[in-house]
Formats: structure tokens, sequence, C-alpha cells
């Protein structure tokens, strides 16, 4: 393949040409192959599609066999062909059939060549074919030849992704189009059936080859130059991009941006006749490929940086900042890379269906917002951004954290029936909603809802549940737009006490910090935001946040009960300051002539493990407790609640685990403290069946629990699973799981879990 005449740029605007003419795809592609191959001068060229059925199929050839097209097929791991559409990088080879995986075919007539290049036709990271030219002397083809098939090849995938091809294999469809199915982990349980939304709709390069070389290279030059400004004062400033990417993230983007292998190959990309725009995604495809191979999670993360860093270029390039329309289409289901909150809550609850991210642990907030809503969402789905385009049919399975993309007929038929299963068996749940949850040796257990929006309060006559055990007030604080007055606080706290009527809530004071941003608070550059400055922390740093907090809530619940409750208390004194704060505003609104609550119970959450050493001291201080397990679990296994690399590394039915509980239900009881669970295990069966076994008697959770602990506990001998699971803790060591046993447990006495 020696230097072809007119290089690279004369085969583009070949190929434009080619594409724009009026005949049938077939032609077309013959056209395509037959000017490549004039172009690189090589004596074969020719188009593999990786078909639905994970299959390659050879589309067009100049050179080989025309009888082979379409009957050549071989699997997506065999030959050369498969290897690079398996490894989605590109192979050179001065002698092909002396690699161990070339796979001869008689009847492309192939055996007369010796030199083979073939280049991975990818899309936004997904392999669609191979396109590989060949030789019959031995050669090596230089870096630039490869370069320029590469190149070449981002033609050829947009030509395949536009669907045009699908006529051309009857019964299969290019792998672009095809359905895919793949595993992250549950985050909110619910099946949900719609259509892909992107969070952050990717851009589509629409315009690949150049007009003009020259403006094209001065267009990416400029982009590269904004880009970099607006990163470097990002950097100088020491300021967030909205969501609060820490520093290290903007040094890492600052570094890649400065790059000069990226900016190189981006460059001679635009070069070889590309518009800017489809240089910057041509490499960003190839890096995407590398990011989808790769184990290592660091690397993928900074992978994922670079990723980040050719979409701001895009955006500079295109000259807008993806949309900010929140308003979504019928049974919407959103994709995301990642995202808050808040950012959730910004969408119009009635049409979404499910949420489905590439991060996010199933302790993460977003992840307690989804439940809250009782939206299904999946996360931890690799390169979810990618897999999907808008519009197309995705199947969110919440219960098993798995996905669907375009599915076929036979899966969302069996989907179909999974959710009509489902409805009957909340009709039976429904169905126990007037029925007391109690065991069946006459154990009474209060089930109660983890709340945090008005909307939340909803569910209360709906499930059936006795109050509320936790009302996060930081969930409103994080959707407004600016700090809420404390008349608007009043107002919403009025609204909570209406909704709830005579049944109890237990409300929260603000917990935020962590991860817990404020969109109108500058957000902390700290190592460790969750061990930092957060929830009580800031209240009593800085009481006049929580000061005004209390008094909206004394005020709203005048002449009612009131229960409040401290968020990451981590000592005995820490709860005796904001118990004097409580008792300063008490006074303060009673010299003022207002009304008070008719009665106050200030309780304190144990989630911070030192609470664990001053349990007696903290149940006798306090006059209720309320254990939140999601920080409590984080704190004493060390493990990041947020950080999926190690969120499996502990079960919350391990002996260590249940230890820490059963110290609580116990020193608590003893001092005749009242003792709730309020983290996400309260809301699961078989965690719910042994803390009750353990001796707790209160447990809070989310709306789409209550039914089935409820069932769990009707089913229930709270004095069989005490003692099973007292002898079953006396047994087991080293840090052992008790949840097989437990599992057994159940099975044995027929308790649903
Ligand atoms: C907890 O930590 O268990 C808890 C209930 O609080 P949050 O999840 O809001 O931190
Ligand atoms: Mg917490």
């Amino acid at each position: 393949m020696p230097a072809a005449p007119g290089g690279p740029r004369l085969l583009l605007r070949r190929l434009r040409e080619a594409m724009a003419e009026p005949v049938s795809p077939q032609a077309r592609l013959d056209r395509i192959v037959t000017l490549i191959a004039a172009n690189v001068i090589a004596e074969v060229c020719s188009v593999y599609v990786l078909s639905n059925d994970n299959i390659l199929e050879l589309f067009a050839t100049e050179g080989l066999n025309r009888e082979a097209v379409h009957l050549t097929r071989m699997r997506a791991d065999e030959g050369l062909v498969g290897l690079i559409a398996q490894t989605a990088e590109p192979l050179s080879l001065s002698d092909a059939q002396s690699h161990p995986s070339f796979s001869y075919r008689p009847e492309t007539g192939e055996e007369a060549y010796h030199a083979f290049l073939g280049v991975p036709l990818l899309r936004a990271g997904n392999t669609l074919g191979v396109l590989v030219v060949q030789n019959k002397t031995y050669r090596v083809y230089s870096e630039e030849e490869i370069e320029a098939l590469q190149t070449t090849a981002m033609v050829l995938s947009e030509m395949i992704a536009s669907g045009e091809l699908q006529a051309l294999a009857p019964g299969t469809g290019p792998a672009a189009r095809r359905p895919v199915s793949q595993r992250g982990v549950a985050l909110a349980d619910g099946i949900g059936l719609g259509h892909v939304v992107l969070h952050e709709p990717r851009i589509v390069v629409k315009q690949l080859i150049a007009e003009n070389v020259d403006r094209e290279v001065e267009r990416l030059e400029l982009a590269i130059g904004e880009v970099r400004s607006a990163i470097d004062d990002l950097v100088e400033r020491g300021d967030s991009i909205g969501t609060g990417e820490s520093r290290e993230v903007l040094e890492t983007v600052r570094m890649f941006a400065h790059d000069k292998g990226w900016l190189r190959r981006m460059r001679e990309a635009v070069q070889s006749g590309l518009t800017a725009e489809a240089a910057v995604e041509r490499v960003q495809s190839d890096n995407r490929a590398r990011m989808m191979r790769q184990s290592d999670p660091y690397l993928r993360d900074r992978l994922h940086d670079l990723d980040d860093l050719a979409n701001r270029l895009l955006r500079t390039l295109i000259g807008h900042e993806g949309n900010g329309d929140r308003v979504l289409p019928e049974n919407a289901i959103l994709v995301a890379r990642s995202m808050g909150p808040a950012a959730l809550l910004d969408y119009d609850r009635t049409a979404l269906r499910g949420v489905v991210l590439e991060e996010g642990g199933p302790t993460s907030h977003i992840a307690i917002v989804a439940r809250a809503l009782g939206i299904p969402a999946v996360g931890e789905i690799a390169n979810a951004t990618a897999l999907c385009d808008a519009g197309d049919a995705i199947i969110v399975d919440g219960a098993t954290g798995e996905i669907q993309v375009r599915p076929g007929p036979e899966i969302e038929a069996a989907y179909g029936e999974m959710v009509r299963v489902r409805a009957k068996r909340q009709e039976q749940y429904r169905a126990l909603r007037d029925r007391p949850a109690v065991t069946q040796d006459g154990v009474a257990i209060g089930l109660q809802l983890n709340a945090g929006l008005l909307i939340d309060l909803t569910h209360l006559a709906e499930t059936g549940a006795d109050g509320i055990g936790l009302f996060r007030t930081e969930l409103q604080f994080m959707v407004a737009q600016r700090m809420p007055s404390a008349a608007e606080q009043q107002t919403l706290y009025e609204a909570v006490f209406a909704a709830t009527g005579d049944l109890p809530v237990t409300i929260r004071t603000l917990d935020i910090g962590g991860d817990k941003i404020l969109p109108y608070m500058p957000a902390l550059e700290e190592e460790n935001p969750a061990l930092g400055w957060r929830a009580i922390r800031i209240g009593l740093d800085r009481p006049a946040l929580l000061r005004v907090q209390l008094r909206a809530l004394l005020r709203a619940a005048a002449g009612r009960p009131l229960k409040i409750m401290f968020p990451m208390v981590a000592t005995v004194d820490e709860f005796t300051r904001a118990k004097a704060i409580v008792e300063r505003e008490k006074a303060h609104l009673r010299r003022h002539g207002h009304p008070l609550p008719s009665d106050c119970r200030l309780g304190v959450m144990v989630e911070v493990p030192s609470l664990l050493f001053q349990i007696d001291e903290i149940a006798r201080a306090a006059d209720f407790l309320s254990v939140g397990s999601n920080d409590l679990m984080q704190f004493l296994f060390a493990v990041d609640r947020e950080n999926r690399r190690v969120a499996g590394r502990f079960d919350t039915l391990s002996v260590p685990a249940l230890r820490a509980f059963r110290l609580i239900a116990e020193r608590a009881a003893a001092a005749g403290c009242p003792a709730t669970v309020c983290g996400e295990i309260g809301g699961k069966p078989l965690e719910a069946m042994a803390l009750i076994g353990l001796g707790f008697r209160h447990l809070s959770m989310s709306p789409a629990a209550i039914g089935p602990v409820k069932a769990m506990v009707l089913g229930l001998d709270a004095s069989a699973v005490a003692a099973f699971i007292e002898t079953e803790m006396a047994r087991a060591g080293d840090g052992e799981s008790l949840r097989p046993a437990l599992s057994a447990f159940a099975k044995a006495h027929g308790v649903p879990i």
C-alpha cells in the first residue's frame, strides 16, 4: 500500500461524493470499497459488518471473490477479522496466513494475499464491523496508512449506524442497532419500560468530511484554545463545575487538555480531511473503545475524564451547551453517566419510568431519591450513554439491576408479563394495608416511612404506614434554587404536618455536606467530605442555620407533638449542645407568645461508630434513637457508601454488623429509650427479619418496602428468629455473614422474604 495519489483527503472527498449518489446501499458500498482500494493501492478492500446475532458478514469486497459477499459469515470471535472486532484495535500483518488466528475461507480466494491491515468500524466505542485491506506482497503498513484507514472507517461506521444497510442482510440488523442486555446493580426496585432520554444528550456530528481543510484546522485550534482557557480558569479559581468536581479531577482534565498525543491525533485526523468535530469524535471513539476494555478502574476513570474533555470540545465546536430542557416525553427512561439527586428532581416525574446510570451505588443519594419517588433505577452500567441512542426502546429492571436496550419481542413480552405479576403482588400488599404488622407470636412492629418531599407523604395512605420515621429535610433544600427563608420552611413543615395528620413524624435537621451539596452554598474543598464539615457539625458551628430551621419546626408544630432528630452526632456533648439550641428557641417563642408543640421529643441518629461506645449515655440523654445504618456501616467498615469499587466488601448481615445492631437494641431497651432503624436495611425483608430478631421493634423504610416487610412480619415468629440469631452469632466467627443461615431459616419457617 504505497503512498497513494492524492492521499486521504482526496479519498474522503470521493467518499463524500459516493455517499451523496442516489444509488442502492449495496452499490454505494461496492463503490466505497473500490475507491478505498484504489486510493490506498491495495489489491483487496473488504467490509465486514457485525450483525445482530454476533456474526461478521462480508458485505462488500474489491479484490476478493464477489460471490462470497453475504455468504462469508464468521462468528465474532473467529479469524483475524473477529480478533479486530473483539479487541477494537487495528491489526497490521505482513504475513496474515502465519498468524494463529488466521481462518481460511476458500470461497473468498484470499490465499493469494499476504499483507493484511484491518481496522475496527467503531461508533461511540461500540464495534459495528471491520474494514480490511490486503496486498499480495509481504509488506509492512506504515503508521500513517493505519491512521488513514481508521479515518476512512469512520465514514463507513456512520453509514452502518444510519441503518442504511439493514436491507442487505435480511433477518439481521447491523450490530449498532442490536439488542443489548447488561447487568449493573439494582438501585431502586421496580420495572420500567420506555424510551431512552439522554440526561446529557450526546452530540451528533452530522458533517464528517471537510469542505475546506485549512478552515477546519483553524476551527479545531480555536476550540482547543477556548476549552483550555476555560479549564485553566476553573483550576485557578479553585471552583467546581456545577456538579462539584474536585480539584483533582480538574487537574487531570487540564493535563489531558495539554496532552500532546491526544492533540496530535486530532490534528492528524483533520489534516486527513475530516471536519474538526468529526476528528474529535474519531479520536474519542478509539478512547471509548479502550475505556470499555480497560479493567483497571483507575485507568478507566482517566479515560472517562478524557471522554469528558472531548465532549466539552465538541460542545465548543458545535456552539451549544447541550439542552437544559427538562421536559420529558411519555415513558421516559433517563440514561446518564452520573446524576445528582437535585438533577433527578428537576425532571417531570409523571413521565419518568426509570433511570440508568453508569455510576451510583445502592446507598447513594440518587438511589434514595429514586426509591422515594418509586422510580426503578439501575447503576453501574458500563458505557450506558454510548450503548443507547435517544428514543431507543429500553427496559430497566430495578430488581435484578439489568437493562435491556432495544429488546426483542420475546424479552419485551416476558417483562410485560413480569410487570403484570408485580402489579398483582402489589395488589396483595395493598390488601395488607389495614392489617396491623404483628408477628405470629403477637409482637407488634412499627413500620414507618422515610420521606423528604411532600409528594412522599401521599404514600402514607397508600401503604398504611404508622407514620414518618425519617423526614430528610435537606431534600427540600437541595431542590431549591436558593436557601429557603424561615417563612418558606415553616410553610413546608406545616404542609408536612397537615398531610400526616395524627400520625407521628420524625423530622431530621439539615443533613448537608458530604455528597449532599446545596447549589447555592459554596462547595467546600475537603479531602474527605464524608468525614468533613457536615450535618450537625455545620449546625453547631453556624447555629444561625440550625436555629432558623428549629424555629420554623417549632412554630409549624404548634399544638401538636413534634419529634426532631439530629444527624451525624458523634459525642453526647454534641447532642447536649443541639438540645440547648432547641431549648433557647423554645424560650424565645414562649417569650413572644407563640404556641409551642404539645410535646417535643429530641432524638439522635446513631450513624457514627463512636456512639456505640457511649451507647448507655446517649440512650439516657436522648428521647429516642434512630439507627442510620447507611452511614453507620460506611464508617464501621470504612467503606465509602458512594464508591462502587468497595461497595461490595462487607455484608450488613455479617457478625460484626449484627453485633453493632444488637448492642444498640439492647442498650436502648435497657435505658427505656425507643430505637428505630431508618437506613436502607430496614426496608429489606431478610435484613428486617434479622433486626427484629436482635430486638428492634420499629423500622422506617421507603414506601415500596412496606408491603414486602409487612408480609414478612406477618409470617414471622419473633422469638424463634431471636433464638436462632443468638445461637448463630455465638457459633459464627471470622466476620462471617449470616445471610445464608437467615435465608434458610426464613425458608424453613415459611417466612416470605
Ligand atoms: C443513614 O445514614 O442510614 C440515613 C438514614 O441517613 P442518610 O441516608 O440520609 O445519610
Ligand atoms: Mg446518614
